[in-house]
């Protein structure tokens, strides 16, 4: 039998989400509730796959569904393409498995031509209505499918507007709109050496083909890696019957949500525009008006709409944001997605469901992204600094947070001064998906014109960027690099700051402070905190991150690089002192500079954790990287250590590696210098004495911590130098201390032999930055350099130092949790590389019944929620 591409939307529903997309899922579930939703049909996301597979081509048997379908449509509308007394007319849109607010292509009004646009002038008595729709599709169909600028068109429409001395699209009238669809044609065919296509089956196929094309442009791509989505989804395309909100007075066209976006407020929440298309309200050209002063204007209308409000949000139990469109007084609903919202509405929102009775609490776990509580993490503004300081303007809170940074006005230049380290603010006139990279790179987004549903803030909410948009009293002057407000002008490069919570915008920096877990956050963390199997623990060196994580919900340490301490004042002296050591008793000598040094490290910690469990890990990375490498440096060490410029190059030369990271590093060091082990064992041992004295109900047991071992013997060799001190201060001591001596796992022989390795090992935690190293093969501080174009030709679809390979990677982890337990039932395991804090990675350790994963203080947070949302998806299984 042939296979099925093409779907009416009655024949799907909302769980066809993977093959018709979450577009023509919703409108398929909606039309299936009886509400007003025009007639029309889906394309599948296995056309698109297709249509890549034929080499960028739709075949001939998906084409010719596509017109089965198009004659069943117009047979259910009474209309037909093309037709002169009753034509139809279509909206062309994409619609992926997971929503990509605006990186995809859409054209409406496709059908037109200049026998329909006379036609639909003379039966509609509207003739401006007529011609705007036709330019309007000449416009999208010349960006969307050929390519041409769109600026281009929105210049000619300005040299219209100025020839007639009008500003306002709306003042345009029809013999105006009329003369832009001449205009525009012969644009088109100056720049493409054809006739703009008068067959509307052309025009279809061209633009559902510029749809699949889309799903590859750069910014899709780009948003499907920030997000995790796999390229191979693909995109469907929805195909249906155009109801025109720009008939005029009596039409108009909105987006609302079903609860503030920003704020989770539960009170319906939107913007409208009167004689307008959709395009209109979302671009932020014109600015729109609140959804309530619909009941006004359209009463009968807006009462409807509410009420399919209510029924969506029961339905789908979760905020909904949707697109509608009133045709001379009658409802239509054009779509309804679960909608996107800032931190802080999703934890309200999941928080209200709760009490409401809407949803349970497993519910409202899975409702907010545990990426997203990233936003929350960051500083707010100083309360009393922003008391001091006093607004310049103030517009749209459109997406929350405290920004403070160096005025940039292009998205470029956001992504330039960001990578030399500085902090920026974007400020445009309004933004276009194009933008998204800057708007990401960008402390906050200031946009001029806009609402609260402009690209700008959808996109900045999706991303927990904070964003100000239709700030209006600015008087932009990119071009000269400044823009005024109020008087006063501010350059390329001046500070501001913006409060995406309350609109304000100051000319000025403003200082800020930590954020708190407090309120709904508090309360859907408790939630997470029940639901989870995993411990979460975190990676800190000093006793402020220490806090800072404890503060955010960490359990413990996981992971203390000591040679972090290592870099400050005295201890770089006394390290390097040990390295050039020429003699044991220089060394010796070294070695107990830095053991009080390092044991206050330890105790600092112990006291920061308040006996919580902290794991130690050894000095790890190779030595030449506590020397200088350039020659001026070495001549002023070399002096400030009173040795020859000579002796101490020949140390630095001596040190030299051609492979560092595969060098002498790891438990390698204490192979070659147990005395390294030695010192470390005894800071360790003797801080924890110390605190438990200090604290007696805290209970500490050191968790000591080797890393990259590869070998039992090796790991027995380290162990014993461990053992033997830890003992002999112990017994001196006379204290009844437990202790544990564990072993990273980053060699893949490590993983391999883990079975033998647990018989030394009473833990095992993963670094998966060098495990993934190794496994590759791969350099972690190289890899970069090349990746990109591993993305680009789709052989890897992320960073696999960022997201676990679960395949190679993972099967390494999985071995060695295996043989590790067979050897050893009760070994702890966990995790304490960079996918620690990684949602999916975090899923992938929980389903192998890791103990724990341990990540920076930053994703404390964010890693309990995954791993809430990891158990219960297994139990949903
Ligand atoms: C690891 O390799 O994953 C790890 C945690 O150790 P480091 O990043 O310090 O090499
Ligand atoms: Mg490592």
């Amino acid at each position: 039998m042939e296979k099925k591409y093409v779907y009416l939307f009655n024949e799907g529903d909302a769980n066809m989400r993977e093959l018709l997309g979450g577009k023509g899922a919703n409108l398929a579930e909606m039309s299936k509730l009886g509400m007003p939703v025009p007639n029309g049909f889906t394309i599948s996301t296995e056309a698109c796959n297709q249509y890549y597979t034929d080499g960028e081509k739709i075949n001939d048997e998906i084409q010719a569904q596509i017109l089965e379908y198009l004659k069943t449509l117009e047979e259910e509308t009474g209309k037909s393409f093309g037709d002169a007394e009753n034509p139809l007319l279509v909206s062309v849109r994409s619609g992926a498995r997971a929503s990509m607010p605006g990186m995809m292509d859409t054209i409406l009004n496709l059908g037109i031509n200049d026998t329909v646009a006379a036609s639909i002038a003379e039966k509609s008595q509207n003739p401006r209505f007529a011609y705007d729709s036709y330019r309007r599709f000449i416009q999208m169909f010349s960006d969307v499918v050929k390519g041409l600028s769109k600026k281009r068109f929105e210049e000619i429409i300005d040299e219209v507007k100025a020839e007639k001395g009008i500003t306002n699209d709306l003042d345009l009238d029809a013999e105006d709109m009329k003369k832009l669809v001449a205009l525009f044609k012969d644009f088109y065919k100056k720049e493409l050496g054809e006739d703009f296509p008068t067959d509307p089956k052309k025009q279809m196929m061209e633009a559902i083909e510029a749809v699949f094309r889309s799903w590859n442009n750069e910014r899709a791509i780009y948003y499907r890696r920030q997000n995790d989505i796999p390229s191979d989804w693909g995109t469907a395309v929805n195909v249906q019957m155009m109801v025109f909100g720009n008939m005029g007075d009596g039409c108009g066209t909105g987006v609302a949500f079903t609860r503030s976006p920003s704020t989770g407020e539960n009170k319906l929440f939107g913007e409208f525009l009167m004689n307008a298309q959709g395009e209109d309200v979302v671009a932020g050209v014109r600015t729109p008006n609140k959804i309530d002063q619909l009941q006004e204007i359209a009463p009968s209308a807006y009462e409807q709409f509410v009420d399919i409000c209510n029924r969506l949000e029961k339905h789908y139990k979760n905020m909904q944001d949707m697109e509608f469109t009133i045709e001379n007084g009658k409802l239509f609903m054009l779509q309804t997605r679960n909608g996107k919202r800032t931190a802080q509405a999703a934890l309200k929102i999941a928080c209200d469901m709760v009490d409401e009775g809407l949803v349970t609490t497993d519910e409202a776990l899975m409702m907010v992204e545990p990426q997203q509580l990233d936003a929350l993490l960051h500083p707010m503004f100083d309360p009393a600094a922003l008391k001091a300081a006093t607004p310049i303007t103030s517009a749209l809170p459109a997406s929350p947070g405290a920004a403070t940074g160096q005025i940039v006005f292009s998205a470029e230049e956001a992504i330039e001064e960001t990578a030399k380290g500085k902090k920026v603010i974007l400020v445009r006139l309004e933004t276009s998906p194009e933008d998204i990279q800057g708007m990401a790179a960008a402390q906050g987004i200031l946009t001029v014109r806009g609402g609260m549903t402009s690209h700008a803030a959808v996109v900045a909410r999706g991303m927990g960027a904070c964003c100000v948009s239709g700030a209006g009293d600015i008087v932009m002057n990119a071009d000269e690099g400044e823009f005024t407000v109020n008087g006063k002008t501010y350059k390329r490069g001046d500070w501001i700051s913006l409060d995406g919570s309350t609109g304000k915008v100051y000319g000025e920096q403003i200082a800020t402070v930590p954020a708190e877990i407090s309120g709904d956050f508090e309360r859907f963390m408790e939630w997470a905190d029940k639901r989870r199997r995993m411990n979460v623990r975190t990676n800190a060196d000093t006793p402020r991150d220490a806090a800072q994580a404890v503060a955010f919900g960490a359990e413990g340490i996981g992971l203390v690089r000591t040679e972090h301490m290592f870099f400050d004042g005295d201890k770089i002296k006394a390290i390097r002192e040990m390295i050039v050591a020429k003699t044991p008793e220089q060394m010796e000598a070294a070695l107990a500079k830095l053991e009080p040094m390092q044991q206050a490290d330890f105790e600092g910690i112990y006291e920061a954790m308040e006996g919580r469990p902290v794991t130690i890990r050894y000095l790890d990375p190779p030595l030449h990287e506590f020397l200088p490498q350039k020659e001026e440096d070495i001549r002023q060490l070399a002096d400030e250590m009173g040795m020859t410029y000579d002796e101490l190059k020949s140390v630095v030369d001596s040190l030299h590696e051609v492979n560092p990271m595969m060098g002498h590093r790891g438990s390698r060091l204490a192979v070659s210098n147990p005395g390294i082990a030695r010192m470390q064992t005894e800071a360790v041992i003797r801080a924890a004495i110390n605190v438990n004295k200090k604290h007696p109900d805290w209970h500490i047991v050191p968790e000591i911590m080797l890393p990259l071992i590869g070998d039992l013997k090796e790991l027995k060799y380290v162990k014993k130098i461990v053992t033997d001190t830890a003992d002999k201060i112990i017994a001196e001591e006379g204290v009844d201390m437990p202790y544990h001596v564990g072993t990273m796992i980053e060699v893949p022989r490590a993983a391999l032999k883990a079975g033998e390795l647990a018989e030394e090992a009473e833990f095992f935690s993963f670094g998966t930055n060098d495990l993934t190293q190794l496994t590759f093969g791969f350099s972690r501080d190289d890899a970069g350099n090349f990746l990109p174009e591993y993305y680009s030709a789709k052989i890897y679809e992320t960073d696999p130092f960022a997201k676990l390979d679960q395949e190679g990677v993972g099967e390494l982890i999985k071995i060695a949790a295996e043989r590790g337990r067979t050897t050893r039932p009760d070994i702890k395991l966990g995790v304490c590389g960079e996918h620690g804090g990684d949602p999916a990675s975090i899923e992938f350790v929980d389903g192998l019944g890791l103990n724990y994963v341990s990540c920076s203080p930053y994703r404390v947070p964010i890693a309990r929620l995954a791993a809430a949302q990891a158990a219960i998806k297994h139990d949903n299984k």
